[in-house]
C-alpha cells in the first residue's frame, strides 16, 4: 500500500497510556504531516473543538478516565458526521466493538497496536479524503488532456472501487471496480442502475428510497456514513460489504464519483469476535457470560409483564469416569452431542448455554415449574436411552429446577436451581427436583 497518501494529513491520537502514546506517536510523525496528542475522550474533544478545520483523521483508545472513546466519538459525530476515526481496541472488548461499528468508525487496530495494521487502516480510511483533494488539484489543469490522463492515474491508485456516474449512467471506473466486477470494458457491466446490484436488507440503502428519491446520488450524499452501507453481489456471486460515499464531479453536467470501502472484514471480524465472546468454543452454545446477559433482560422484563419464568440446570452423572476410562477426547464428542439432545426438548426461544464444564442452563420463559419440571423429566429420559460415541455410552444426568418468584435476584434462582441439583444428585443421581 501507498504510505504517500497520508504525508500531508493531519491526526489526532487520543491514549492515556503513556507508553503506547510514545512509541505510536513517535512512529506515526515520520509519516504524517501532523499528529495532535491527547491522553482521555474529554481532552480529546477540546483538542477536536480547537482544531477541528486541521484534523482529518481521529485514532482513539476506548477505555480512558474521564471520558471513554466512544463517548468522545458520539460527541464530536454531532459537530462532524463524517469525519474518519480509527479505534484502537483490545480483543475482548467486543461490545465496545459493535458499539462502534454502531457510530461508524472507518477501522479498528486490535491491541497491542499492531504497526503495519495501523498504517494499512490510516491508508484506507485516508483515501476519499486525499482522493477529493487529488481530484480538485486535477480539475485546475487547463489541458483537458492532461487532466483525464491524470484522473485516471489518480483513480487506478486507488484501494477503493471508483465509479464515475453522469445522468444514472457508470462513465468511467477504476481498476478495482473492473476487478470486482470481473470485467473487461464497462460495456459488459450490465448497469441502467448500479444499485440494482444493492442487497435489500435492514439496515442498508434501500433501493425503494432510491428510486422513489428525486436524485439517488443527492439523496446517498445526504446520508450519514453510518446510513451509506450497501452489500453488493458480483457476477461470480461474492458478496462484500462497503461504506458508499459520494461526492460531486462536475457540478455542471450531473456528475458525481463514488467510492465504495470495502468493510467486510471489519464487519466479519466484529461478527466473529461477537461469536466468539458469546459462545462456548466446544459445543457451540451461549456461554455464560451470554446467558447472564440475556437472563438478566428476561428477569426484568418478567417482573414488569408478572410472567412464569423457570431455569433447569442438568449435570452429567459421573463424568469425570467417561474421561477416565475413554479418554478426554470422548469425554469432549459427548459434551459435543447433548446440546443436540437438549434442543430436540425445548422451544426455539429458549436459552441453552454452556454453565461450566459438564453442566448446562436452560432459560424457559414463559413457563412455570410445573411445565418446566416435565421438560427436564423429558430431558432425563432421553439422555437415558440415548448411545453416546461410536463407543455407544450410557449416560445419566440430574437436574434442579426453579422458578422465579416475587423480589427474587438473578442470582437467587440461581442457587435455588443449585441446590435442588444438590439434591437430585444426593438422592441418586438420574433425577429431576425442585426447589419452588
Ligand atoms: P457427579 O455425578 O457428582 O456430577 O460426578 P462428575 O464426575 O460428573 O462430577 P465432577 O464435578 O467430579 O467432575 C466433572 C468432570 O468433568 C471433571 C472434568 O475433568 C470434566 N470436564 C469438565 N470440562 C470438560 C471438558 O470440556 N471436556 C471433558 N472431556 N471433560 C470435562
Ligand atoms: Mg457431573
Ligand atoms: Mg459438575
Amino acid at each position: 500500500m501507498n504510505k504517500e497518501i497520508i504525508k500531508d494529513l493531519n491526526f489526532l491520537f487520543v491514549e492515556d497510556e503513556s507508553s503506547i502514546q510514545e512509541f505510536t506517536v513517535k512512529f506515526l510523525q515520520k509519516l504524517v504531516n501532523k499528529v495532535f496528542l491527547a491522553s482521555n475522550g474529554l481532552e480529546g474533544y477540546k483538542t477536536y473543538l480547537e482544531h477541528q478545520n486541521e484534523i482529518d483523521i481521529i485514532i482513539t483508545d476506548i477505555h480512558m478516565p474521564q471520558m471513554n472513546g466512544l463517548d468522545m466519538l458520539e460527541k464530536i459525530r454531532e459537530i462532524n458526521k463524517n469525519i474518519p476515526f480509527i479505534i484502537t481496541t483490545a480483543y475482548n472488548e467486543t461490545n465496545f466493538l459493535k458499539k462502534s461499528v454502531e457510530l461508524s468508525v472507518s477501522s479498528y487496530v486490535l491491541k497491542p497496536i499492531d504497526l503495519e495494521q495501523l498504517i494499512n487502516s490510516l491508508i484506507k480510511t485516508a483515501e476519499p479524503i486525499v482522493l477529493k483533494r487529488q481530484l480538485d488539484e486535477a480539475h485546475k489543469i487547463s489541458n483537458k488532456n492532461e487532466e483525464y490522463k491524470r484522473l485516471k492515474s489518480i483513480f487506478n491508485s486507488q484501494e477503493n472501487i471508483i465509479a464515475i456516474i453522469k445522468d444514472n449512467q457508470i462513465i468511467e471506473a477504476n481498476k478495482k471496480f473492473y476487478d470486482f466486477f470481473k470485467i473487461k470494458k464497462l460495456e459488459e457491466f450490465d448497469n441502467n442502475h448500479i444499485f440494482d446490484y444493492f442487497i435489500e436488507e435492514p439496515g442498508l440503502i434501500s433501493k425503494l428510497n432510491i428510486q422513489n428519491s428525486e436524485c439517488w446520488a443527492e439523496f446517498i450524499k445526504q446520508l450519514p456514513e453510518i446510513d451509506r452501507i450497501v452489500k453488493i453481489k458480483n457476477n461470480q456471486n461474492i458478496l462484500k460489504t462497503f461504506t458508499l460515499n459520494i461526492e460531486i464531479y462536475y457540478e455542471e453536467e450531473n456528475s458525481y464519483i463514488m467510492t465504495f470501502t470495502d468493510v467486510t472484514s471489519l464487519k466479519e471480524k466484529v461478527n466473529l469476535l461477537e461469536y466468539q465472546a458469546t459462545h462456548d468454543a466446544l459445543t457451540g452454545t451461549y456461554n455464560r457470560n451470554k446467558f447472564n446477559e440475556v437472563f438478566q433482560k428476561e428477569i426484568r422484563r418478567n417482573k414488569r409483564y408478572q410472567h412464569d419464568l423457570s431455569i433447569i440446570i442438568l449435570d452429567i452423572d459421573h463424568f469425570k469416569t467417561i474421561n477416565d476410562n475413554y479418554g478426554h477426547q470422548i469425554g469432549d464428542e459427548v459434551l459435543k452431542a447433548l446440546p443436540q439432545i437438549l434442543r430436540t426438548c425445548i422451544r426455539e426461544h429458549d436459552i441453552l448455554a454452556r454453565w461450566g464444564g459438564e453442566e448446562f442452563m436452560i432459560l424457559l420463559p414463559e413457563t412455570n415449574i410445573e411445565n418446566a419440571f416435565k421438560v427436564a423429566e423429558k430431558i432425563r429420559v432421553k439422555i437415558e436411552n440415548q448411545k453416546f460415541t461410536k463407543r455407544y455410552l450410557n449416560l445419566t444426568s440430574s437436574f434442579g429446577v426453579s422458578s422465579l418468584k416475587e423480589d427474587d435476584t438473578p442470582e437467587n434462582l440461581i442457587h435455588r436451581a443449585d441446590n435442588a441439583l444438590y439434591k437430585s444428585k444426593h438422592s441418586g443421581r438420574n433425577l429431576v427436583s425442585i426447589i419452588q
